[in-house]
Parts: structure tokens; sequence; C-alpha cells
């Protein structure tokens, strides 16, 4: 990997020495090439302060060289060496990321990226002569962040000779480990190993600095533009083959550490069962009905806005005695149409066919004009935003002005999408191809919070559109905003 030179992709578990094996091609680009290097992270804080005194600070306190190298490093998100620099900056901010001449680029943690800035980046080096691009991350799912740029590489695996049989072999799960305990409090759990996967010899995790070290990168698909890298932490010189198994073992007992295990301990991308919903789910919820023109019910309407607007519009059966709280999950959904149109102007015809009662629309990226929409309807319609520190399925109505609301994405994302697989939502028989698609775009994974605290997101693969999705989401909160209609308070649903 350090002898590579060309645009680089390392898919990776997690503490596998891939940003110090960056951190090396960084300190080489600025000393021998005098290139200046963008070293991109998630977010500038905290992830460049940490990196400035976690990484780059030790290097130049173990290394006189480099100390004499660096003339001004005070500075967290630029440090000088001559005429070279080095550039530490998030992926949030579209600004930090402009207007920098440089030869090479780390993405150190892809995944947690804002994605749609790192092509961004790319554009940042165009002006260079010698230039480089080197991809890192653990992955999440497949097509989603540092996998479909790995998609897109020559998809390196690490072999060696295996020192009983001579073999060009790899480690691979689970055939090359031998767990001995099906319970990861048993204490012979001690004893699993490794072992080749043609001989079966066992291949000690002591020894691995000698039996890796034959090693060599075999490429699954030479011709691909990306040189790719891909190494789980069965190859790890500090993770033992026994911790591998206790999180192996505890991975069956819930979600956040099923993901974590494939993620994080095997580099491999993984989605969850019951993560996403399925065609499967989605032929179970078709009922016997046929798209309707118009419709006389309780009606909400969710619209998504993008090069198309989408739109979902449901007649609600909502249980007479219901608890304001929980009507969300009382309630069953009736999906009576599903469309794209091309303008603001066509909802209007929308909303009068279906007399629709309250709709919810993406406040983004069409802010203005989606206000001018809403104005004409007097709080029947709501401009949405999803939002930070909005727990729970609580919505944030603001002033009745500006007609907007925030509510967080996840929650509301559980309930709308959980509709197909609790059976509580009956879709039209000739519900539209693309609908169909864009609901099982969206894939629930855990991520960790600042406290390390497994938290739910949804993404979606690079290529997939869930335009629909969201208006299915957006179609849900109208239920509950409709229902709640004269209240100015937030409105607030079961937890
Ligand atoms: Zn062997």
């Amino acid at each position: 990997m350090h002898d590579c030179q060309v645009d680089m992709v390392g898919q990776k578990g997690a503490q596998l020495g891939f940003t110090e094996t960056a951190l090396n091609k960084v300190f080489f680009a600025i000393d021998v090439r005098a290139a200046s290097v963008l070293y991109v992270l998630p977010a500038s804080t905290p992830d460049a302060s940490d990196f400035s005194t976690s990484r780059f600070d030790p290097a130049l306190e173990s290394s006189d060289h480099l100390r004499k190298l660096f003339s001004d490093v005070k500075n967290i998100g630029h440090k000088r060496a001559g005429q070279a620099n080095l550039f530490i900056r998030g992926s949030r901010s579209r600004s930090q990321l402009k207007s920098i001449p440089v030869g090479i680029i780390i993405f150190d943690e892809v995944d947690e990226m804002v994605q749609d800035n790192i092509p961004l980046a790319f554009e940042r080096m165009s002006g260079q002569v010698e230039k480089q691009k080197f991809l890192l991350s653990t992955p999440t799912i497949a097509g989603y962040g540092i996998n479909a740029y790995f998609q897109n590489s020559t998809q390196g695996e690490f072999f060696f000779k295996c020192p009983a049989c001579s073999k060009w072999t790899q480690c691979v799960f689970p055939e090359s480990i031998v767990i001995t305990a099906e319970d990861y409090n048993d204490p012979k759990i001690k004893d699993t190993h490794l072992i080749c996967t043609d001989c079966k010899a066992i291949l000690p995790h002591a020894g691995k600095v000698d039996w890796l070290s034959t090693g060599k990168w075999v490429d699954a698909k030479p011709q691909m533009p990306m040189k790719g890298f891909h190494v789980s932490q069965l190859y790890s010189m500090t993770t033992t083959p026994a911790e591998l198994a206790v999180s192996f073992l505890k991975s069956s007992s819930n979600a956040a550490d099923e993901q974590e295990f494939y993620n994080s301990k095997l580099g491999l991308t993984h989605t969850v069962k019951g993560a996403k919903v399925s065609e499967e789910d989605i032929i179970a919820c078709i009922g016997e009905h046929m798209m309707k023109d118009k419709s006389t019910g309780f009606i909400t309407m969710g619209v998504d806005i993008g090069k198309y607007l989408h739109c979902e519009i449901v007649e609600w059966r909502v249980p007479k005695h219901r608890p304001t709280p929980d009507v969300n999950l009382l309630a069953k959904a009736k999906v009576v149409h599903a469309c794209k149109v091309k303008e603001f102007n066509d909802l209007h015809a929308l909303m009068r066919r279906f007399r629709v009662r309250s709709c919810v629309v993406d406040a983004q990226p069409e802010r203005r004009k989606a206000f001018e929409f809403a104005e004409m309807y007097a709080g029947r319609v709501k401009l949405c935003f999803y939002g930070r520190g909005v727990r729970s399925r609580t919505i944030n109505v603001h002033t009745d002005r500006d007609q907007t609301i925030t509510v967080d994405r996840t929650n509301w994302l559980d309930v709308s999408l959980g509709r197909f697989f609790r059976g509580s939502i009956t879709l039209p028989k000739d519900i539209p191809l693309e609908y169909r698609k864009h609901v099982q775009a969206l894939t629930r994974i855990y991520k960790k919070d600042a406290d390390g605290n497994p938290i739910g997101i949804y993404v979606k693969a690079d290529n997939d559109a869930d335009h629909y999705a969201h208006a299915r989401n957006y179609s849900e909160i109208a239920l509950l905003l409709g229902l709640s209609l004269g209240k100015s308070q937030d409105i607030r649903s079961a937890p």
C-alpha cells in the first residue's frame, strides 16, 4: 500500500493500521515530493483537532526529521512545511474543501462523511500533475460510502503461503476460524484459533508476523481503475481469534452488535435482517384496490422534493377512541395514489381532487416555492426539516408564519417504513415500480454517537433513489399533524 502510486481504496476492519499507512504517505509526499496534502476527516471538530493531537503531534515527537520539516504546526487545520502544506479538514463544510491545490488527498472514515462533498474535494486536484486519492473506511452497507468506491476497484485481498501446506491462501470468515465455545462467557472460548482453509493446520496467532510475511495482494478485478485493499481483523496482530469469537457470539443477540461485527471486525458490508423493507414485505402489503383519482376519507399527502415532486396520498382508518400519542401506531394506512409531478402547481390539483386534510412537504431544496405553496392552505400544509436534537416522534412546530416543522428522521422512518413489517399499510395493485424500489432503498444501520452508544440511522446506496420513501414518511407525519390541527404547542407522539 505504501508503494501504490495510483488512486486507492481501503475497505477495512477497525484498527488495522490503515490510518498509520495514510500518515506515512502524507509525510512522504510532503518530505520527498514537496507536495501539499489534503487530509479529510468526517468533521472538523472534533475529528480534525483529535487527529492533530493524537496522530500528527506524536509523529513529530518521535522523529527529529519530521520536526525539522514542519515550520509551523500551531494551526490545527493547516501545517506548513516549507512550500508544502498539510491541510486537515472536515467533510461537512463545502467551503473548507474548496480552493486548495494539493497533490494527494486522504479521506479517512469515508462512511462517516457527507458523501456528496467527496467528489467536490476530488476537483481540488484537477490542476496537479502528480495526484493521488486514498479513501479508507470501515464499510456499512453494500454500495454505500467506501464500498461504492471499493466495488470500482481491483478489490485486492491479502494472500499468504500456509506454513503447513505451502499453498497460497487467505483468512476468511467463518472458514478460517475455529470457535471453541457456544457462549462467550465460557472459558473454553480462549482456545479459539485460526486454521488454513486448505489443510486445516492451526495458524498460530502469535506467529502471524512470520506466516504473514510471505504475503502478497491478489486482485479480484485487476482491470479496474482504482487499487483496492481489503483486510479483516482475522489478520490483526493485536486482536486475538478469541476476541473475534466473543464479538461474533455477541452479534447474534442484537442488531447493533451484528452490524458492528461484520463492519468493524470483518471489514465487510452487512445488512441486518429486517433493517430494510424487502420485495416480499411489499408484496404482502398489496391489497385489492387500484390507484384512485379522488377520495373522501381522512386524507394526507406527503411530498418529497427533488428533480420531480414525488407524492404519496393516503386514506387513513383511525381508531375511534384514539389516544392521540399512539395514533401513528394504531391507524391503518391505505395508499390511494402515488405519483411524481414536475411543478408545485401540479400539487394543487392533487390537494383538490383528494380533499387532502393535511400535507407535509420536504422543506428543501425549494424552500421559497414550498413556502408559497404552503401559504395558500392556511395551516393544512407544513414544510418539514429533518433535524438534530428532536427526540422520539415529537413534531417541533415553528411559528405559523414560516409554516415549518422539524422532526427526527430516524424515529419517523421507523414508523413509516415499519408499516411494511407490521402489515399496517395497504398498497394499490398498480403501485408504481419506482415506489417499490424507493421504499426498499433505505437501510437502517447503527452508528456510535459521541458517547459511544449505538444510534440508528437510515442510509442508501449511492446509486439508489429514495424519494417515495420520504413521501411515505411525510404522509405519516401529516396524519399526526392533521389530527392535532389547532394546537399550537409541540406535538408529541408515543416514544
Ligand atoms: Zn495449509
